[in-house]
């Protein structure tokens, strides 16, 4: 009998078509070649490695669900592979991908008007206008119902006040998405970087996703132009379809994590000499490895169904709570146990393990944290709303 794959023990590749098998490779290469050389040294400086920006549209991977605009408009497994292999190298990476494809140019394709739509979506694809999603506050991020900042209508334009924290990409950002509320209810607008009263400072002595900017947002009297309001959305519906988006897209990634922290420590249990034997030789473990590998062919077969009822049109959010809750637990349960299999060499950055065991403690909050989800499920089975 052939060998399995350890990182694809129910060969799920064999389940993806010619071209979702071609995007993935290519996205294997480029993280292989271009991004795994440089990400621990942007971690450790904490710096988003902006150099790869250039390459990473140029393979058409920013808006890659959408259709025209310069977008590639590939399916939603595509874009779950997309995923996997960049948080293979780095949630932050992922995560930029992620803001800018499904948090930023989503809701201005799905929301904005057509002349929103040319103004930014092309340059977006290219890679030339960077953007961010700003809902959450610092008072409370699970409970967006309650956010205070809020947008006044005054002639031709809106005066925007109030606060946004956690913001992925913000004080890189060309543009950003915000949700404030309106007499109306609430509207997403999109303000740009050098609209007086806006500013966007990086949140400094991160622990977690050090390489990816995560901001706060400040509005103090933004003008922003109706022109600039997105037209097609009321209510928190908005934001909440374009966090379901994401969330499809964030299931996927830590899959990747999860692989890079097997791989890499069954590299170093096979050569490390312990007791005179390799440490791979002890049962206790084997056992580990096997968790790690039954786990990970659980998440991958989830994240593949998800994706073809996306890409059919009967995705559910509470099956991407359900997705997001399992897939992210165990990346995190698996980094955590491979930092501890790598010994004192784990909590070094020339391994992988702690940095990505600290990265997913961010993607375990942000996105619905994992209690949320177990709630959003927990009211599927019941009918009864506990949040
Ligand atoms: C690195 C990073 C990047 C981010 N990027 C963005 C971004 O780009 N845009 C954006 O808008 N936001 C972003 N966020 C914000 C993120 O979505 C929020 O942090 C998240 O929603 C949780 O909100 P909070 O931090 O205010 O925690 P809280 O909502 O205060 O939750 C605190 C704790 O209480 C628990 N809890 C909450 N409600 C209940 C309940 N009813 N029952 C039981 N337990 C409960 C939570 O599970 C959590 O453990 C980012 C966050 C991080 C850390």
């Amino acid at each position: 009998m052939a060998k399995l794959n350890p990182f694809d023990l129910y060969d799920v590749a064999s389940l993806l078509s010619e071209e979702e098998l071609m995007i993935r490779e290519s996205v294997a290469r480029f993280v292989d070649e271009r991004a795994m050389p440089v990400i621990a040294k942007h971690f450790e400086e904490g710096s988003f490695p902006a150099e790869l920006i250039p390459e990473i549209a140029e393979m058409g991977l920013l808006g890659s669900s959408l259709e025209g605009y310069g977008c590639a408009g590939l399916n939603s497994v595509s874009y779950g592979l997309i995923c996997q292999e960049l948080e293979r190298c780095d949630s932050g990476l992922r995560s930029f991908v992620s803001v800018q494809s499904s948090l930023c140019m989503y809701p201005i394709y799905q929301f904005g008007s057509d002349e929103q739509k040319q103004r930014w979506l092309p340059g977006m694809a290219a890679g030339e206008i960077i953007g961010c999603f700003g809902l959450t506050e610092s008072h409370g991020g699970s409970d967006p119902a309650n956010i205070k900042t809020h947008a006044k209508r005054d002639g031709d334009d809106w005066v925007l006040n109030g606060s946004k924290m956690w913001i992925t990409n913000g004080s890189i950002a060309d543009i950003a998405v915000v949700w404030a509320r309106t007499d109306d209810g609430i509207m997403g607008f999109v303000v740009e970087k050098d609209m007086p009263g806006f500013d966007a400072p990086a949140i400094k002595h991160k622990m977690s996703l050090r390489a990816s900017v995560t901001s706060a947002l400040y509005f103090d009297n933004v003008r922003v132009p109706e022109a600039n309001r997105l037209p097609n959305v009321q209510g928190l519906k908005g934001p909440l379809s374009c966090l379901t988006q994401a969330r499809y897209g964030i299931t996927w990634g830590p899959i990747g994590s999860a692989i890079a922290c097997l791989q890499e420590v069954l590299d170093y249990t096979s050569d490390r000499i312990l007791f005179k034997r390799p440490l791979a030789a002890n049962q206790a473990i084997q056992i580990r490895l096997a968790d790690m590998a039954r786990r990970i062919t659980a998440a991958q077969l989830i994240s593949l169904q998800l994706g073809r009822l996306k890409d059919a049109g009967r995705m559910q959010p509470t099956q991407v709570s359900l997705a997001k809750w399992n897939n992210v637990r165990m990346a995190l349960d698996i980094a955590r146990d491979c930092r501890d299999i790598l010994g004192g060499s784990g909590i070094t950055t020339e391994y992988q393990a702690i940095r990505h065991l600290l990265n997913l403690e961010s993607v375990i909050t942000y996105e619905g944290t994992e209690t949320v989800h177990q709630l959003v499920l927990g009211r599927e089975l019941t009918g009864i709303n506990a949040f």
